[in-house]
């Protein structure tokens, strides 16, 4: 999670990079277009300042989310003055019965704050911007007549309902946010972060499934560690733990491309290749000398005991499965620390 959100806060930065000079540049045309209306000149001239300043800060290691601060401070500054400046100069002293073009546009200032803040501090930072729009309307509400009340509400409503609309938005695409990241977790497991039983669950089914349909191979490796319980008893289970994350992590730098890997349960794992028993067996094989040859630290030299089972016609994969665990058991049986398949059994030299 803390990976993504940096994920996104690095997509942010650069987007900021690239919009902040095309603002900078259209707050400058403005300020030109429009230099003879004093109120105007100045905030336009104080939000250029501070968005080239931002701009600059996105390059140093400022802490972003006071930048981010910054940023919308300056844009409700922005459309405070706007407002100003339509209302007493536009308004009262010109006449003119609409606040202008921009309370269409400059409500999109509301999707900034969703960006930037999470939904309620957007929401709340939303309402204190619109009581400073309705502030200074309420002392000369009097003198408007009706055409400019209008406008001035059409400000206030489209601020209102921006906010709405992308609070209800920004709800939406959390909840589904959280649904695609908890579907993600429901298949691994919590431990050593490798596939879990009901992702292995759904990988046999395709497997037979596969082989029913256009007879393709598949072979399970089962394998469970030697003596485990004793790990847990002198050391500990948080040492036991550790030792089945260790355990995932050898196993996984043996594996190919297209070999499936997952924890069936308590210190038993699974791995399903696209092969026969041969090549599977040749692949247990170094799983098994893999674990052997690690250095476990203080839980010391471990040993795993392996079964293979390859689909044939008619199996499920519960069959194929508890084939694996038969042979898994002959292995230990054997005297642990070895790989028994369906034509073949290997020991470790003594
Ligand atoms: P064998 O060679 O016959 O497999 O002996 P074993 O001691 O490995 O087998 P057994 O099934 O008796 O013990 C398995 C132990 O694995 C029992 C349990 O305490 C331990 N175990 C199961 N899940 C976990 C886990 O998530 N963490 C830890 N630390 N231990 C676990
Ligand atoms: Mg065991
Ligand atoms: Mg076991």
């Amino acid at each position: 999670m803390d990976q993504e959100r940096r994920h996104f806060t690095e997509m942010k930065r650069r987007v900021y990079l690239l919009v902040l000079p095309a603002l900078a540049l259209a707050l400058g045309m403005n300020t030109v277009l429009q230099a003879e209306l004093p109120l105007n000149l100045y905030t336009n001239l104080a939000v250029l300042a501070g968005v080239i300043i931002c701009w600059f800060l996105l390059l140093t290691r400022f802490p972003f989310l006071i930048l981010e601060w910054l940023l919308l401070t300056l844009a409700g500054l922005y459309l405070l003055s706007m407002l100003l400046q339509a209302l007493y100069i536009g308004m009262l002293e010109k006449g003119e019965n609409s606040l202008g073009d921009f309370i269409i546009w400059m409500p999109l200032i509301t999707i900034a704050a969703f960006l930037v803040l999470d939904k309620k501090q957007a929401a709340v930072a939303n309402g204190v911007l619109l009581m400073f729009l309705v502030a200074p309307v309420i002392p000369v509400f009097g003198k408007l007549g009706s055409d400019q009340i209008d406008s001035v509400l059409l400000l206030y409503i489209a601020l209102a309902v921006y906010t709405f609309v992308f609070y209800f938005l920004n709800s939406l695409y959390q909840r589904s946010a959280e649904q695609r990241a908890l579907a993600r977790f429901a298949y691994l497991d919590a431990l050593t972060g490798i596939a879990n039983r009901l992702q292995i669950d759904r990988w046999l089914a395709e497997g037979i499934a596969a082989g029913e349909r256009d007879g393709r191979l598949f072979s399970a490796i089962f394998f469970d560690l030697d003596y485990f319980k004793c790990i847990n008893d002198a050391l500990g289970h948080k040492a036991g733990d550790e030792v089945l994350k260790q355990l995932a992590a050898v196993v996984e730098a043996e594996l190919g491309e297209g070999d499936r890997f997952g924890r069936w349960g308590g210190e038993e794992f699974i791995v399903l290749t696209e092969t026969g028993e041969h090549e599977a067996f040749a692949l247990a094989e170094r799983l098994r000398t893999a674990i052997e040859a690690h250095d476990f630290g203080e839980a010391g030299p471990l040993t795993a005991s392996f079964g293979i089972a390859v689909n044939a016609p008619g199996d499920t994969p519960e069959s194929v499965q508890a084939r694996a665990d038969e042979r898994m058991y002959a292995s230990k049986e054997a005297g642990r620390n070895r790989v028994t398949g369906r034509t073949m059994e290997t020991a470790p030299e003594e």
